[in-house]
């Protein structure tokens, strides 16, 4: 460790540089460690030393995590903490950090332009264009977008940035949320049915879960009484795929808009992918370059943080608070 007073070590990542993680420790002058390792054995070596972990996909078993002694602190790279060992690291003191809203604005602006690009058939006519055919009449008909009525399922961080965009095109937003008891200014919530009834336009931005799982099937779609438009940046299994394929077979959807798949990338086989008024994007809901460097330099901080006998800004395990390894100021 020579002169430094504390090690970080990042277990493992996908991304490129790691210059913004650099930066932030640049600041107390602690030694950053890129391990890239996956094994258990690998990451007990790589980990032994450290006081904080920034950790992507590398598995953080309870026997890893018994096996460092120093360890106060793991920070992952995003918002779920799968890799992580929850308990065995609450039962150790080591408190795990996430990102939870590093990249609502840009889910936002992607539900935006699937939608546009779904209303104005923008995806349809640079088809059409470039193979040839210069006829707006191919793409009718379009509907005037002011006065549409967009239905959000969940309106947490991400749904309330596509209701104040949305806004401004003139669409009346509803909301269905059992975990919102007020709707936000401009939002008027309503029960899951009359969201299936009364939207033109069905943005999926509730959590993957099981209660979520599904969520929009058969039942749902056959209710469904405006042939929406449906959306989905959140998590592929919310929404029944099979039974998204048949709601657009009998038209009871008049399109969908995909940054995420129960399957991803898609069976090219898939009906899906071979009808006109399906977009897709390759779940890129979350990227940008700012994001990303957000990411990076937030889930530093939150090691930083706990160096600095801090609690980081959000903590996964709060329960830790009772008996965390770090002597924290609050
Ligand atoms: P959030 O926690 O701020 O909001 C989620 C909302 O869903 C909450 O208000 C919650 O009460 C509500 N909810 C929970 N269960 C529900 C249910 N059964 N029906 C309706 N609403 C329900 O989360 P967020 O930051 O807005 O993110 C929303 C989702 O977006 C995430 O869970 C994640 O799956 C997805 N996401 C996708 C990408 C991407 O790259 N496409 C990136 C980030 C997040």
């Amino acid at each position: 460790m020579g002169e430094h007073r504390y090690q970080v070590v990042i277990t493992d990542c996908d991304h490129g540089s790691i210059e913004e993680e650099k930066k932030v420790f640049g600041r107390i002058g602690a030694e950053l460690v890129l391990a890239q390792v996956q094994q258990e054995g690998d990451l007990i070596r790589a980990c032994r030393g450290a006081d904080g972990l920034l950790n992507q996909y590398a598995l953080l078993t309870r026997r890893v995590l018994e096996s460092l002694p120093k360890c106060k602190v793991i920070s992952r790279y995003g918002v779920g903490v799968d890799p992580v060992d929850l308990r065995a690291a609450t039962d150790l003191g080591i408190i795990v950090a996430n990102v939870p809203d590093y990249c609502m604005d840009e889910v936002a602006d992607q539900t935006l332009s699937l939608l546009l690009a779904l209303l104005r058939k923008t995806a349809f006519f640079d088809r059409k264009v470039k193979s040839g055919h210069w006829d707006f009449r191919s793409g009718l008909p379009i509907r005037r977008i002011r006065g549409k009525v967009l239905g959000l399922v969940g309106c947490g961080k991400i749904g309330l940035e596509v209701a104040v965009r949305i806004s401004s095109f003139g669409v009346r937003v509803i909301a269905f949320d059992p975990y919102v008891e007020k709707g936000p200014e401009g939002i008027e919530l309503k029960d899951f049915d009359s969201i299936l009834k009364e939207s033109d336009v069905i943005s999926i931005h509730c959590p993957l879960n099981d209660s979520t799982f599904h969520l929009i099937g058969e039942r749902e779609f056959e209710k469904m009484a405006k042939r929406p438009i449906v959306l989905n940046t959140s998590r592929g299994p919310i929404m029944d795929e099979k039974a998204l394929i048949q709601a657009l077979e009998k038209g009871l959807v008049s399109g969908a808009g995909l940054d995420v798949l129960e399957k991803e990338p898609p069976d090219p086989g898939s009906p899906l992918v071979r009808m006109e008024n399906v977009i897709f994007s390759p779940h890129i809901g979350f990227y940008s370059e700012e994001s990303i460097s957000e990411l990076k330099r937030r889930t530093a901080e939150n090691v930083l943080d706990v160096l600095l006998a801090k609690w980081p800004r959000s903590v996964v395990n709060r329960d830790v608070r009772r008996k965390t390894r770090a002597s924290l100021s609050t």
